[in-house]
Order: structure tokens, then C-alpha cells, then sequence
């Protein structure tokens, strides 16, 4: 494959920012060359616009070289980019699963690409052949998502090998619930797949969301393309040296997981348990979809008993469903008192 012809032509051929924290790297005594106050040390300084030292510490964690690796704002940027690299306004397409997490479409719309949605099957199971059905000489990006939001299941493999086999263009396969999941990640697939972009994030399992920090894994050739386009200083020095501090606490975050799986087998149980509850669906992330006989009016009850749920009513193969994280024991046990009253 040869990501370079994927590409938008005025992106292949621009000519990137160069800013002064890229034009010399290493250690000096007297840096004059940014127009920084030389006061307020260590904030008045540009940060590392690669990131090196986080990166040095995620690819480790990962298993995965530096250079294979785009820190962005949140999960959110690298969406944002793959679709302005990869696709032409007016011109070009890209093809998601349906239902899938939202921000796909939105930055599709942003940007004038065209969204082509192909439906899950009903049990939610990926419909490989739906999918690239949808396909034509325009789309140059399939977005997947697995463990997929809101559905919460995760996609099946060998569907989403035939999609990577079948299609030429660049394939993302969205990694946000990964570590709350039973399968393990595609990144160990990365050499055999190189038109494959993998997101995770910093916003679930490390409960770092506030702080806005994603991840995007693919081969160099991409993370060249992500790194011309985005901001030159996009992730700022608190971000950088905090998340570092906390991949310190690797431990912390699989254990917080573990008691969140706990957690999610009790809940699943407690709500299968309610007469009138209709389905609880199989989750491997940290929220539950849940069938219901009437989601709005029980949208709005619970959050008359000030517990907010998420209303999935209007979604694609989700009528009557609602989307509940999985909360502390309190926040599950309030959960099911309030929908038993
Ligand atoms: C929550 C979520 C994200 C995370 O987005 P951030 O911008 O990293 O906070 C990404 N993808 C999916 C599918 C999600 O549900």
C-alpha cells in the first residue's frame, strides 16, 4: 500500500510550520530564539512539540516504537486529522459502523466529507460485507470501534480482517475501551496491516478525561502525515509532564479495572434482575447498554432523582435503550434503588 497516494494532495505537499522548539532540539544555555519571557521558568518555555519524553515512557508501556506513536488532544484531534489528511472536501468519503460514537460524523460534517453509515447487525455483530458495500473509489478512511460505544461489545476479528484485507484506503480501528476488554489490542497487528491508524485514550481507564490526552498508533509514514498537520505545540507542558507522572501508576489504573469488571458483572446482574428490564447487553467496556420499555420517560425519572444517564432512545438499532456507566458500588446501588421505586 502506499500511503502517500492516500493522501490529500495539498497535504503531500506542504510545506509544515517549522517553529523554533523543531528547528533546534538539544540542550543550550541561552535560549533567545522563541520570543518566550525568560521569566516564569518552566511555564514561559514552548513545550517539545513531539512529545519525546511521554512518548519514550508510552512506547514502552505499549510496545511500541516512539515513532509510531501522535500524542493529540484527546482521542478527538487524531479523528479530526485522519479526516482532513486523508479526505478531499466534497470529493472523498469515509465509511463507519452504525451505531458507533459520535465524533466520527461530526468531524466528517466539519470538514464537507461525505459520512457513509453501514448498520451493525441487529445482536450489534459487524456486517463485514455491508460495510465495504458501502465502499467506492472515493473512501479513503473506515472508522471502527471495538469495544464499540454504545453498543459496548467488542467487533469480531476475523470480520474486521476481511475489512482490512478487502479495502485499500486507511483503516481505524478506535481502542478507546480496550483495557476494560476480554481481547487484546490490535497494536501487536500494526507491521502486518500498515494502512491500519489505532486510537486509544488517556479519558477512560486512566481517568485522566479532564485533562485531554489521546493516542494514535500507526506507521511512521501516518504519524509524519499527523505531525505536519497538527498544531506544532498542541499538547502543552502540564498535559506532557502529568500524564508521564501518572503512567507511574500503571498498577493503580488495572486495578481500578479489575474492580470495575466487578462492578460490571454486579450491575449487569442486578438490572438482568428487574421484571421489566428487557435486555442487559454483553459489555466489554465500562458502561452497560441497557432495553427498556420506555427509555425517555425512564431517562427522565432518573434524572428527576438527580442520576444522569445517557439516552440512546433516537439511536440506529437502539430504540428503547439507554447507555449506563458503570459508577462506583454507591453510584450502582443509588442506580438500581432509584429504578426500583
Ligand atoms: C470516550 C471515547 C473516546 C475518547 O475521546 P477523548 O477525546 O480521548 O476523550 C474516543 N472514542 C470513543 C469511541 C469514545 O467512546
Amino acid at each position: 500500500m502506499n500511503t502517500d497516494k492516500l493522501v490529500r494532495e495539498n497535504i503531500r505537499l506542504l510545506k509544515p510550520y517549522s517553529s523554533a522548539r523543531s528547528e533546534f532540539q538539544g540542550a543550550a544555555s541561552v535560549y533567545l530564539d522563541a520570543n518566550e519571557n525568560p521569566m516564569n521558568a518552566p511555564y514561559n518555555r514552548y513545550p517539545d512539540p513531539l512529545q519525546r519524553e511521554l512518548k519514550e515512557k508510552i512506547a514502552k508501556l505499549k510496545g511500541v516504537p516512539s515513532s509510531q506513536i501522535m500524542l493529540g488532544v484527546g482521542s478527538d484531534e487524531p479523528i479530526d486529522l485522519v479526516v482532513r489528511i486523508f479526505c478531499e472536501p466534497r470529493q472523498d468519503n469515509i465509511v463507519a459502523i452504525e451505531p458507533t460514537y459520535g465524533m466520527y460524523r461530526v468531524c466528517a460534517d466539519i470538514n464537507c466529507v461525505e459520512y457513509r453509515a453501514a448498520l451493525l447487525h441487529p445482536d450489534y455483530t459487524l456486517d463485514a460485507d455491508r460495510l465495504l458495500a458501502a465502499v467506492d473509489g472515493h473512501t479513503k478512511v473506515i472508522f471502527l470501534c471495538s469495544p464499540n460505544n454504545p453498543t459496548g461489545n467488542l467487533l469480531d476479528r476475523e470480520a474486521m480482517r476481511k475489512v482490512m484485507e478487502c479495502f485499500g484506503g486507511i483503516v481505524v480501528i478506535d481502542e478507546a475501551y480496550v483495557d476494560f476488554s476480554s481481547e487484546a489490542s490490535w497494536l501487536t497487528e500494526r507491521e502486518r496491516y500498515p494502512n491500519l491508524i489505532i486510537f486509544q485514550t488517556f479519558s477512560k481507564a486512566w481517568g485522566l478525561a479532564s485533562v485531554r490526552c489521546g493516542m494514535a498508533f500507526a506507521a511512521e509514514e501516518i504519524i509524519g502525515y499527523f505531525n505536519r498537520v497538527k498544531y506544532p505545540y498542541n499538547v502543552n507542558l502540564l498535559t506532557q509532564q502529568f500524564v508521564s507522572e501518572q503512567l507511574d501508576h500503571a498498577p493503580r489504573m488495572r486495578e481500578w479495572v479489575a474492580g470495575l469488571l466487578a462492578r460490571r458483572a454486579a450491575l449487569a446482574a442486578e438490572l438482568a434482575a428487574i421484571p421489566w428490564v428487557r435486555k442487559v447487553y454483553p459489555s466489554d467496556a465500562n458502561f452497560l447498554l441497557v432495553k427498556v420499555p420506555d427509555a425517555p420517560a425512564l431517562y427522565g425519572k432518573l434524572v428527576s432523582k438527580g442520576i444522569i444517564v445517557r439516552n440512546r432512545n433516537n439511536i440506529a438499532l437502539c430504540a428503547g435503550c439507554l447507555r449506563i456507566t458503570v459508577g462506583t458500588e454507591a453510584e450502582n446501588a443509588a442506580l438500581i434503588k432509584a429504578l426500583n421505586t
